[in-house]
């Protein structure tokens, strides 16, 4: 199980002191903000995963600054994720973003289109397709939480029956990681828990 800690808002001071206590994996969700923070703390070793929307002008950046991506959601932002990746960085780790809970305002793909969709992904250069996100909407019932992980762990396995061999479920945040755990979430992503509540 990783954790990662995202640090969207906070400054880099707070990204170098979690670093100091041992974390390794941190997220951000605004490009300019998330690549000033690589800038500033390039040499600490860090591995940078983007997890915020992604409009077409910032994949160059998204591509060129962050280790992983877990937020595809359409075969044209995976494509221009895989054409601006330098031919000399490492493979582009990225995960299908799953809008489960079917909520129109919410980023990802709708389930019923993934497994073409992941095909797709998973035969782009420079990048390898690791798993899926999802981030169900907000709830405080358990049960139904439970069932929107259960729900993208379902997809990760037909697309494993599928022939892909995806080993990543990012699922989970500070109000519902322990029943993402439940669920085998092998990412989480934890901000407020970690940091503290965001003020902007
Ligand atoms: C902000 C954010 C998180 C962390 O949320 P917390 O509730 O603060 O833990 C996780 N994933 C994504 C995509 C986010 O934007």
């Amino acid at each position: 199980m990783r954790l990662v800690a995202v640090s969207k808002t906070f400054a880099g001071g707070a990204v170098r002191e979690a670093a100091q206590a041992g974390l390794r994996d941190f997220g951000e969700n605004y490009v300019t903000e998330g690549v000033e923070k690589i800038r500033e703390l390039r040499g600490l070793g860090l591995i940078w995963h983007y997890v915020g929307p992604i409009q077409s002008n910032k994949t160059r950046l998204i591509a060129e600054h962050f280790d992983w991506v877990h937020s595809i959601d359409r075969e044209k932002i995976a494509a221009r994720l895989s054409q601006a990746r330098g031919a000399e960085q490492t493979e582009l780790q990225v995960c299908i973003q799953v809008n489960v809970s079917g909520e129109s305002s919410k980023g990802g793909a709708a389930p019923e289109g993934i497994v073409s969709l992941a095909r797709k992904v998973a035969g782009l250069p420079r990048m390898k397709l690791r798993g899926l996100m999802a981030i169900p909407e907000p709830t405080s019932d358990e049960r139904l939480q439970r069932r929107r992980f259960a729900e993208l762990r379902a997809l990760r396995d037909e697309l494993n029956r599928d022939g892909l061999a995806l080993d990543t479920l990012s699922m989970g945040m500070s109000a519902d990681m322990e029943a993402a755990i439940a669920e085998g979430a092998t990412m989480v992503r934890v901000g407020t828990a970690i940091f503290g509540e965001r003020t902007s």
